[in-house]
């Protein structure tokens, strides 16, 4: 059975003694170190010498290289782009983890996929928040938290659940939902968002834009109705909140649910063919294929994403501008 923990099941002084250090200061990396240090725990931050580093100096962090962070941390959070975790860590981080230090993962890639074997006598923890940095803090701030992916895939010390639903409580997450799983399960539904879901919807809003524009429609008009407006945003977060099909019940108008249902069966294809492509994707996750692609394809600066970028629709990115200039007040990821 699934194990849930909140606020209530995680053991007082959990990280007493302990000094978190957050290795990379990007978007996880600032969320999580701004909010440990709110909520007491003694924090520092590893970082080359760079605008991160002195953005981390600039919020109050003792900032210090990545090597030397790691020396001085018992608790290590490697928050740095998965696919350059393995070099990072044979180079810097191997040699300082001694007996008894816990490292932790924001993302399960590079320990499934086996980049990284840290040795036995040190905690890995999975600690995997569903939501980027900003919202992590954000929530945090607003007195709740972000629901994230917890597991333990090696407890040398006896103290690895406990730290870690330290860290979890720390981060507002057991306000939420800490939810037990696998670094394998974590790491290949996480990447299936990424290659199957995103670019479902997100080449759909590109074509539904590009059809309206040929068809004469002005294209912030155009863009405001897909999802410049925020409102598209604001419903997947109903659905989140009510249920994808209930909250059609609190937000659409019979005549846009009777759309709805009228080409439901049309909207992706034969939905045969988008299962046997997803089902194809999935077997790429979990045979290690993308992970090969992903790392080889750092190696030499990102080609396809590179080239991808350049195909992207102008039209749209011009169009994305001109309605952020038209629309006052916060931005819609605000209240998403
Ligand atoms: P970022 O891309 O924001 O990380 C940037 C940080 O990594 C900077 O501090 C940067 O410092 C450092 N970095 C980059 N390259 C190197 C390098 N070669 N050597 C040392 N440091 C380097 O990462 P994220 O915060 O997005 O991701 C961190 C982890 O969190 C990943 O495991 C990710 O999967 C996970 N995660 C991310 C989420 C998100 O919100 N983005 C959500 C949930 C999990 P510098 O360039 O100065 O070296």
């Amino acid at each position: 059975m699934t194990r849930i923990f909140y606020d209530e099941d995680v053991p007082p002084h959990a990280l007493e003694g302990e000094t978190v250090a957050v290795l990379g200061y990007g978007i996880q990396g600032r969320a999580q170190a701004l909010t440990l240090r709110d909520s007491g725990v003694n924090v520092i931050v590893g970082n080359r010498v760079d605008k991160y580093s002195h953005l981390a100096k600039d919020d109050g962090f003792a900032v210090h290289d990545l090597g030397e962070a790691a020396e001085r941390g018992t608790v290590l959070l490697l928050l740095i782009p998965d696919e350059l975790q393995a070099p990072v860590y044979e180079t810097v981080v191997k040699r300082r983890l001694r007996r008894g230090k816990a490292l932790v993962f924001a993302h399960g890639f590079a320990v499934h996929y086996k980049l990284i074997e840290p040795p036995r006598d040190v905690d890995v923890l999975l600690l995997a928040p569903r939501m980027p940095g900003h919202y992590l803090r954000g929530r945090y701030l607003d007195g709740w938290g972000v629901p994230a992916f917890v597991g333990v895939h090696h407890d040398a010390t006896g103290r690895a659940w406990m730290r870690l639903l330290g860290l979890a409580r720390a981060l507002g997450i057991t306000r939420c939902a800490a939810i037990e799983t696998t670094f394998a399960t974590e790491t290949e539904l996480d990447h299936f968002s990424e290659h199957v879901t995103y670019p479902l919807i997100f080449h759909a809003l590109e074509i539904a834009f590009e059809t309206l524009i040929q068809e004469g429609y002005p294209p912030e008009i155009a863009l405001m109705e897909l999802h410049g407006s925020g409102e598209l945003g604001q419903i997947l977060g109903a659905a989140a909140d009510e249920g994808l099909f209930e909250m059609l019940e609190t937000h659409a108008s019979p005549a846009c649910k009777a759309g709805i249902a009228h080409h439901w069966d049309q909207a992706v294809g034969s939905s045969q063919d988008v299962r046997t492509r997803m089902l194809e994707a999935l077997q790429a996750i979990r045979s290690g294929e993308f992970a090969r692609h992903l790392v080889d394809q750092q190696s030499k600066g990102y080609p396809e994403l590179r080239e991808w970028k350049k195909n992207r629709s102008e039209l749209l990115s011009d169009a994305e501008e001109s309605l952020r200039d038209w629309l006052r007040g916060p931005t819609a990821s605000r209240y998403a």
